[in-house]
């Protein structure tokens, strides 16, 4: 089974578009939450969601963009954004995001979060010694997640105590070994922020039991006039070309 693994879409419709035509055909689809805030386009991004997304979560601006959790928690930009996203959710769209958790324990094997399993809204999981100390929080050999925006990984063998990060070339696959364990973030769809403004995106092959890393460009002058035109902050307007 081929499995899409998505983050971070961030309604940025010409971005998720580009990698959903980019992955060819996939037989699931995860969506690692913030599928809403930031960008333009937040009813057509949930709508794709709806339709192809087996599995689902939420993160913290798809919380405060509902108004679940304080805006006050986020930079001013930011805010803004997910204020005004919030107000163009369709009923039907908000009725989709609302209940949905911010991690789900998927099988034996995988465990997706937003963050982070001990922290799932809010934990930026960037560094070897947070692997570490997360891996004690959940039982699953692997863990997706996404948040950072940065596309990268993080192993650690079985009887280790140090966990390695590694950071994914594109197109590189990863082979899952039965005696390790791993956090796999496939990256941000629409506001990456490794340096790379190219969409990022994973495929899970369960029948190999392997990972591969993506990027696909796409047309960011077309996101960002549209994000002019909804009067959406300038500072989120320019990051999306430099990917920041
Ligand atoms: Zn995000």
């Amino acid at each position: 089974m081929r499995i899409l693994i998505l983050s971070d879409i961030h309604s940025n419709l010409v971005a998720l578009e580009a990698v959903l035509s980019a992955a060819g055909s996939f037989n699931a689809l995860w969506c690692l939450g913030d599928t809403i805030g930031y960008g333009p386009q937040p009813n057509e991004c949930v709508e794709l969601m709806r339709q192809h997304a087996q599995i689902a979560i939420t993160g913290n601006h798809d919380l405060a963009s509902l108004g679940k959790i304080d805006l006050h928690d986020f930079n001013p930009d930011a805010r803004k954004a997910n204020i005004w996203n919030g107000s163009q959710l369709k009923e039907e769209n908000r009725a989709w995001l609302d209940p949905l958790p911010p991690s789900i324990h998927v099988d034996k094997q995988f465990l997706v979060t937003h963050g982070s399993p001990r922290e799932p809204i809010w934990e930026y999981l960037l560094m070897p010694e947070q692997a570490v100390a997360n891996f004690e929080f959940f039982p699953n050999q692997v863990c997706f997640m996404g948040h950072s925006h940065v596309q990268l990984g993080f192993r650690m063998r079985s009887g280790s105590e140090h966990a390695e990060r590694f950071l994914p070339d594109t197109g590189r696959t990863l082979e899952l070994n039965s005696s390790t364990r791993y956090f796999i973030n496939p990256g941000s769809v629409g506001q990456p922020r490794d340096q790379d403004p190219r969409a990022a995106y994973a495929m899970l092959d369960t029948a190999n039991n392997s990972i591969r890393f993506h990027r696909v460009a796409y047309d960011v002058t077309a996101t960002q006039r549209q994000m002019r035109e909804c009067g959406l902050p300038v500072a989120l307007i320019r990051r999306l070309e430099y990917g920041i």
